[in-house]
């Protein structure tokens, strides 16, 4: 992966190799920091550059600083100003992704929340893929669990829980899955190291609720009214136990990062007849569409980086 050039830090714009902090930065030791993870597609019938429900991000990014008492002069409007400062002076022409990060900033020995400097930063980078196998996933039920809300609240991206997302990750790739589900403390399907899951079963796309200890995913979100206003399909939010992923039709993770990834086997067992389905095929071709501006009744989720 090619670094940034540049980085939004300190309140400007400098050469990425500027942007740096000292080891004893208090989020660095701590995890006492949280990001975001946002997409911008390029259009090149359009020559223009689509940023992703920027708004819908940078409000989940400041409510992640809100858990950890960080304050910030700055409303979802402003990030998305900068981002598209930033990616202007980045001249990107290709699919972007695009890291927000706040973190405590003093560098001191102490853990809290409170009496702390809040600092933020913001870089982009050319990105494709996230999950090498997109279409045909294999993915276990990992032997961690999930952080749980009263542990570290996982509807916000908190830096510190993603060492929870780590373990997840490097278990089940060393174990040559692609990806993992990870169970609540009760036993239910939370989700993905760094996406939501959805199944289908008998026609109704189901998924876990909020409570879950899910983050609220936009992608998610963005599934959710894709499926029910474009394909009439029905979208439960509901526990779901570990079997029902064994039993279903179709699964499939969600994300920024792993757009609409299919899952065709779970632990060895194959997801319906092992090919991505028709309702995953389906809202893939959807999803593709509306990131790029293509359709005219999603275009309020598209912020044009470029002047028309
Ligand atoms: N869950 C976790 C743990 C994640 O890190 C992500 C990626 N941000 C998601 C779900 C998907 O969220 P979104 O669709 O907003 O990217």
């Amino acid at each position: 992966m090619d670094l940034p050039n540049y980085a939004f830090f300190r309140g400007k714009i400098v050469p990425y190799s500027e942007a740096k902090v000292g080891v004893l930065t208090h989020g660095l030791n701590y995890g006492t920091a949280a990001f975001g993870g946002v997409r911008a597609y390029w259009n090149d019938a359009d020559q223009q550059l689509w940023l992703f429900r920027p708004l819908d991000h940078y409000r989940r990014f400041l409510n992640s600083g809100k858990l950890l008492c960080m304050e910030f002069d700055q409303t979802p409007e402003s990030l998305t100003q900068i981002t598209i400062e930033l990616l202007r002076t980045e001249a990107f022409r290709c699919d972007v992704y695009i890291r927000p990060l706040a973190y405590k900033a003093d560098e001191i020995i102490g853990v809290r929340l409170h009496n702390l400097i809040d600092e933020f930063a913001i870089v982009a980078l050319p990105f494709n893929r996230y999950v090498a196998n997109d279409t045909n996933a294999h993915v276990t039920i990992s032997s961690w669990r999930r952080v749980d809300d009263n542990v570290i609240p996982a509807r916000g991206k908190i830096a510190g829980a993603y060492a929870n997302s780590a373990f997840i990750k490097t278990d089940a790739l060393r174990a040559g899955f692609d990806e993992a589900l990870v169970l609540t403390n009760e036993g239910h399907i939370s989700e993905g190291s760094a996406e939501n899951v959805f199944m289908v079963r008998d026609g109704v796309l189901i998924t876990p609720s909020i409570t879950e200890n899910i983050l609220e995913g936009i992608t998610r979100r963005t599934v959710m009214e894709l499926a029910r206003q474009e394909m009439g399909l029905q979208v439960v939010e509901r526990p779901i136990d570990r079997t029902e992923v064994y039993l279903c039709d179709e699964l499939f993770l969600s994300g920024t990062a792993a757009q609409i990834t299919a899952a065709t086997r779970v632990d060895h067992r194959p997801v319906g007849d092992a090919q991505m389905g028709p309702i995953t095929t389906r809202l893939r071709e959807l999803f593709n569409d509306v990131v790029r501006g293509r359709l005219p009744q999603y275009r309020h989720w598209n912020t044009a980086v470029y002047p028309a």
